[in-house]
C-alpha cells in the first residue's frame, strides 16, 4: 500500500525514497513537515537560537570553485586582508555583546604563513576574551598537522562545506584538477571528524544540474559522516562566476528558498541534536529569511560583524544582504514573536558533540 505524507513523517527511518517524497512537498504538506521539524527541534535543542560573530578574514583564495564569486580568477573585485588590530576589534564586539561565538571565515590557502597567522590569531583572541568565545574556524582544507595546531590553540569547531556529496556534481561545480579534488575533500572532513572539534559541513540547494535524489543523498551523507553542525543554503549565482552561463536552467529563486527550507527541516528529523545554520545567503532573497529557517528547524545564526567597509568585497553570490554596522545585526524581536530565544552569553554546542565527546 502507498504511503501517504503523513505515514512517513511518522516513520522512525527515513529511505532515501521517504526523503525525496519530503524534499518534494508542497506548500499544504510542507506546513506537515514543518511542524515536524518543529516540533523535534523544540525536543531536542530547545527554543534558542545561539549567536556566532562571523568575520570574514580575507577574501584572497587560492581555488577556483566555478560558483564562488570570490574565487582566484575573479579579477573584479578589490581584495582585502584584515589586518590583526581590525579582527579584534570584532572579536572585542562580540565578547562585548555576549555573542559567546565567533566564526573566522577564509578564502582558502593552504600555506605555513596562512596556518601560522590563524594560530596566532587564535592566541590573541583567546587572551582578550580569557578563553570565553568559543571559535568556529571556516579556513578550508589544510593538513592534519594544521587542524591539530589550531585546535590545540583554541579553536573549538570547524565548517568545511562539501557544497555536493555526489562526485558527478562536485566535479561539475569545481575545476578538474587536484586542487579541487573530491576526495581530498572528503579526506580533509574525515581528518577533522576524528579530532576533538566539532564538524560541521554544508552544502548549496539549487545548484544547477543538481537532482532532488542528490539533496537526498547530501542529507545521508551528513548523517553517514555523523557530523556534528551544518549551514546549508540556497544557491545564488554571482556573474563573475562560471556557473552564471547556468543561469536559465536553474529553479526560480523562491523555489530555491522553499527546499532550503524543506533542506533543514527533513536534516532536523535525521539528526536530531545537531546544530543548523540560518545561512546569510536565505537573508538576500527574503526579508525574514532565516526566521523561517529557524522555525523550520535552524537554532543558529550568524551576523556578520566583519569591519562594514569590507563587507561589499566578500561577494560570494549575488545581493549578499549588507547591513550597515549600525543596523540591528541580530533579529531578536522577530524571533520572539515567533517564540524563540537568542541564548546570549552562551556558547550553543552542538548537543550532538557533546554526547559523543563524552562517550569518548
Ligand atoms: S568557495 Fe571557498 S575555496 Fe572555493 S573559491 Fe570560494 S572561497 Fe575559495
Amino acid at each position: 500500500m502507498k504511503q501517504t505524507f503523513t505515514d512517513i513523517l511518522k516513520k522512525e527511518e527515513l529511505s532515501r525514497d521517504n526523503i525525496i517524497t519530503l524534499l518534494n512537498a508542497n506548500s499544504e504538506d510542507s506546513k506537515l513537515l514543518f511542524a515536524k521539524s518543529e516540533e523535534i527541534r523544540l525536543k531536542y535543542v530547545g527554543n534558542k537560537v545561539y549567536l556566532r560573530g562571523l568575520i570574514e578574514l580575507s577574501n584572497i583564495c587560492g581555488k577556483d570553485c566555478l560558483y564562488c564569486g570570490i574565487r582566484k580568477s575573479n579579477k573584479n573585485i578589490c581584495r582585502y586582508n584584515l589586518t590583526d588590530e581590525e579582527v579584534l576589534k570584532s572579536v572585542k564586539y562580540a565578547y562585548e555583546n555576549n555573542y559567546a561565538s565567533l566564526v573566522i571565515q577564509s578564502g582558502e590557502l593552504e600555506n605555513k604563513a596562512f596556518a601560522e597567522r590563524i594560530n596566532n590569531l587564535l592566541v590573541k583572541i583567546k587572551k582578550l576574551t580569557k578563553g570565553k568565545l568559543h571559535i568556529t574556524l571556516s579556513c578550508g582544507e589544510q593538513s592534519e598537522d594544521t587542524y591539530l595546531k589550531w585546535n590545540k590553540n583554541g579553536a573549538n569547531r570547524y565548517l568545511l562545506r562539501i557544497e555536493s556529496s555526489t562526485k558527478e556534481l562536485y566535479n561539475k561545480i569545481h575545476p578538474n584538477n587536484k586542487k579541487h579534488s573530491f576526495e581530498k575533500r572528503i579526506e580533509a572532513l574525515n581528518a577533522l571528524r576524528k579530532t576533538d572539534y566539532q564538524t560541521g559541513t554544508g552544502i548549496m540547494i539549487g545548484l544547477p544540474f543538481q537532482t532532488i535524489g542528490n539533496l537526498a543523498d547530501d542529507l545521508l551523507f551528513m548523517r553517514k559522516v555523523d557530523i556534528d553542525m551544518v549551514g546549508m543554503g540556497p544557491y545564488l549565482e554571482q556573474k563573475d562566476t562560471p556557473l552564471y552561463d547556468f543561469r536559465n536552467t536553474l529553479k526560480p529563486i523562491e523555489e530555491r528558498f522553499f527546499l532550503t527550507l524543506k533542506m533543514i527541516a527533513v536534516l532536523r528529523i535525521l539528526m536530531k541534536e545537531i546544530n543548523i545554520a540560518a545561512t546569510t545567503a536565505l537573508e538576500a532573497i527574503e526579508n525574514k529569511g532565516r526566521e523561517k529557517a529557524v522555525k523550520a528547524g535552524a537554532n543558529v545564526i550568524m551576523p556578520n560583524i566583519t569591519p562594514a567597509i569590507y563587507r561589499e568585497n566578500y561577494m560570494i553570490y549575488e545581493n549578499k544582504p549588507l547591513p550597515s554596522s549600525s543596523e540591528i545585526l541580530v533579529p531578536e524581536k522577530n524571533l520572539n514573536k515567533i517564540g524563540y530565544k537568542i541564548g546570549w552569553g552562551e556558547f550553543g554546542d552542538s548537543a550532538h558533540f557533546c554526547k559523543r565527546f563524552k562517550k569518548k
